[in-house]
């Protein structure tokens, strides 16, 4: 059968084969330790499940505005200005199902053939995939351990053509970590108003940030604010991947753009899950924070087990749920080619399930999940350990 041009083009996730011999060992009772998990493991918190539920008795059962409910703009409005004294119109508000639908959309929205979108190794694999899709060229621009895995106005300087029409920015950063300070925000800001930039910034870990503060760089100006699209969501602030939950906030002529694709292609977002999003935005923080202790204990622990292992380096991340440390000094001296073949290894040997950093464009790294228990996270890690003082 025909495949379309299109989607051949896509390149298929490369986490997928590990994640699928992970699940062939569990299913053989193999005890396979997961550090893959790109989402909470958490459950929602029940007042988010009641109000779905009375919602659904109420007969919130129907088909919704295409772009959200406005009680649901109303809450983001609300964040929006009491997070970052960022204002926003319901008509500058697109909620769409999880943030990965709202940037597909937003990419589909507002990109040409050939227009170019500047995206900051390593990055998060959907972004390059969907400005594919949307017949935009992503160009990777190279960061690493050097540069705390950040891009500069000198990086962008090198990459940026008469073709640029987008940076992606993703702080607190999946999967390395990274959390731009404000002083690094307001050096980008004043290079990206110079040069009538627009932005994406995805702030979907916002929550989860331990040793600084999160800030929008939306919130920098107002000619940032109208060159920013914030992308944000409910699934990992609220624990909740499953409910499908994103929103952005900019130009309103790309969210009314967004909105009539939106009316042609999924409708609207599901509407129980927007009223347990409303929920999310109405209730008092003291979940997200307890939240954000019981991950920065998590990351202190990960952080401190890791460093046990030899021949790596790690910067310690200050936000999000994951350790990006390089591996290529460990792989070759326990004898193998590659980070991947690592990986593969340690999945084989050991038992312990980890995402090679070649997704994200950084082949030398690996990306090590801390959404687990205290206890599975030092056991994995001190097998990863054991494996490498055992072949060094
Ligand atoms: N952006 C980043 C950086 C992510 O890591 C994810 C999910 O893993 C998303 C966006 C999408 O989140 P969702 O579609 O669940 O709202």
């Amino acid at each position: 059968m025909q495949i379309s041009d299109r989607i051949k083009n896509v390149t298929p996730s490369q986490t997928l084969a590990i994640t699928a011999k992970s699940r062939d060992l569990k299913a053989q009772g193999v005890d396979v330790i997961g550090l893959g998990a790109g989402e909470p493991d958490f459950n929602t918190p029940d007042e988010i499940i009641e109000k779905a539920y009375e919602s659904l008795k109420a007969g919130k059962t129907k088909y919704t505005a295409a772009a959200g409910i406005p009680e649901l703009k109303n809450a983001i409005i609300n964040k929006m200005d009491g997070d970052h004294g960022l204002k926003y119109q319901p008509s500058e508000i697109f909620v769409g199902n999880g943030a990965k639908h709202v940037l597909y959309n937003l990419f589909q929205a507002t990109l040409n053939p050939g227009d170019e979108v500047l995206i900051p190794v390593p990055y998060w694999v959907s972004y390059t995939e969907q400005v594919k899709l949307a017949e935009g060229k992503p160009v990777i621009m190279p960061t690493d351990e050097e540069t705390s895995f950040k891009v500069t106005p000198e990086i962008i300087d090198q990459y940026i053509t008469d073709k640029t029409r987008m940076l992606l920015l993703n702080s607190p950063s999946n999967p390395s970590g990274m959390v731009y300070s404000r002083a690094e925000l307001e050096a980008l800001a004043a290079y990206i108003e110079e040069k009538n930039l627009i932005v994406v910034a995805d702030e979907i870990y916002e929550t989860l940030v331990y040793d600084s503060e999160h800030i929008s760089i939306a919130s920098l100006s107002n000619k940032m604010k109208e060159n920013t699209f914030v992308i944000n969501g409910v699934s990992k602030s609220h624990a909740m991947t499953g409910w499908r939950i994103g929103y952005c906030c900019g130009n309103s002529d790309v969210v009314k753009a967004m909105t009539d694709l939106t009316s042609h292609s999924t409708s609207n977002p599901v509407t129980p899950s927007q009223w347990a999003a409303v929920a999310a935005y109405e209730m008092d923080d003291s979940f997200t924070k307890s939240y954000n202790r019981t991950f920065h204990e998590r990351r202190d622990a990960a952080y401190d087990k890791l460093m046990e292992i030899p021949y790596i380096t790690c910067i310690k991340p200050e936000g999000a749920f994951y350790l990006f440390p390089n591996f290529k000094e460990c792989a070759e001296r326990c004898g193998f080619e590659s980070v991947d073949d690592f990986v593969n290894a340690v999945l084989e040997e050991v038992y312990v399930a980890v995402v090679p950093g070649s997704g994200f464009g950084s082949p030398d790294n690996i990306r090590l999940s801390y959404s687990l228990s205290i206890e599975d996270m030092t056991e994995a890690l001190e097998r990863i350990k054991q494996f490498v003082l055992q072949k060094t």
